[in-house]
């Protein structure tokens, strides 16, 4: 098959689109769609200057999806000076698996000479996910430890390092999967907050000036095209699955979804153009809940209890945040 932009040979067809492509139009259409994004969802400011640049800090994991957004927004934004890149990595504390990873985060932020900080749970919060995977005390999935932890370690380094966004490599995938997930559990708030953590254009979500606000430039590129970059791009993606993956219903929200991809292209993109719309008009409706929350007695971060998720999660095990 001959790619439908230059006539050279295609190495991708993409069924919802019907285009065929060369590797050099393929990673072209990457490139343009993520501009397309960070211009739509209004991510650099207007009035940022090469004197005071707008600071994107990007959750680098190490994964293909971090380390194909990271190459992405250096190739477009490399040449503006009104845009700067600093990665912020995550160490776990997972054997065998975030080690590897973390040598992908190093080989790239150096190739490119960008800034880049990693923090671990170790140093952070004094435990390793692989203790916490095997002591489990309050009997559930690893995931929902390590979620909070990521978050919190995210959300208070980029802080720290300045950040004007905080940047992560969900792709399409991923977020329609969330999206899914979020009707068939009928969770309306989460909806809201998914909007106001990180969809849409900035001049819609509501207020979070207690967090730096995320974006996630990826998030029209389909899984398999993010694999396929890294592939052709010849990036230091690590592709392992961590050993604690967990998430049984996320998984089966992702067979179902590239099962109805496959009968009816386009399937995601009309999830998330149909869920976005949805989770806006979720995100006016509960507003003002949001600005209710107080502060962690322990950490001051905001919430609805006394203490806080993470600072409660930490003490469970045994760990310590201070
Ligand atoms: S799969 Fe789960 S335990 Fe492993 S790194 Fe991701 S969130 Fe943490
Ligand atoms: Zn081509
Ligand atoms: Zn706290």
């Amino acid at each position: 098959m001959d790619c439908d932009k230059c006539g050279d040979e295609a190495v991708t067809h993409a069924a919802y689109s019907g285009l065929h492509m060369c590797g050099d139009c393929f990673t072209r259409s990457v490139e343009k769609r993520v501009r397309r994004r960070v211009r739509e969802d209004a991510l650099l400011p207007e009035d940022a200057t090469p004197q005071d640049p707008d600071t994107w800090v990007v959750g680098l994991s190490g994964g293909k999806d971090s380390v194909v957004l990271t190459r992405v927004l250096y190739d477009v934004f490399e040449a503006d000076p009104r845009v700067e890149l600093v990665a912020l990595t995550i160490h776990e504390g997972i054997e065998g698996y975030r080690d590897a990873s973390v040598d992908a985060c190093v080989e790239l932020a150096e190739e490119l000479g960008i800034r880049h900080e990693l923090v671990s749970y170790e140093e952070e919060f004094g435990v390793r996910m692989d203790d916490v995977a095997a002591e489990d005390p309050e009997g559930m999935a690893p995931c929902a430890y390590c979620g909070v932890f990521r978050r919190d370690l995210l959300e208070t380094y980029a802080e720290e390092l300045g950040a004007d966004k905080l940047l992560t490599g969900h792709n399409l995938d991923d977020e329609a999967q969330t999206a899914l997930m979020n009707f068939l559990e009928g969770d309306v708030e989460q909806m809201a907050k998914h909007f106001d953590a990180s969809l849409g254009p900035f001049d819609q979500r509501s207020e979070q000036d207690r967090f730096v606000p995320r974006a996630k430039p990826l998030r029209d590129v389909p899984e398999k095209e993010v694999a396929l970059y890294a592939h052709l791009e010849d990036l230091p993606a690590h592709i392992t699955e961590c050993p604690h993956a967990s998430e049984a219903y996320r998984g089966e929200i992702q067979d179902l979804l590239l099962q109805l991809e496959e009968n009816h292209p386009g399937t995601r993109h009309s999830i998330m153009a149909g869920y976005e719309e949805l989770a806006r008009v979720a995100s006016d409706r509960f507003r003002e809940d949001e600005s209710e929350l107080g502060e962690c007695g322990r950490c001051g971060a905001p919430t609805n209890r006394d203490v806080c998720r993470k600072c409660y999660l930490v003490d469970a095990v045994g760990g310590s945040a201070d």
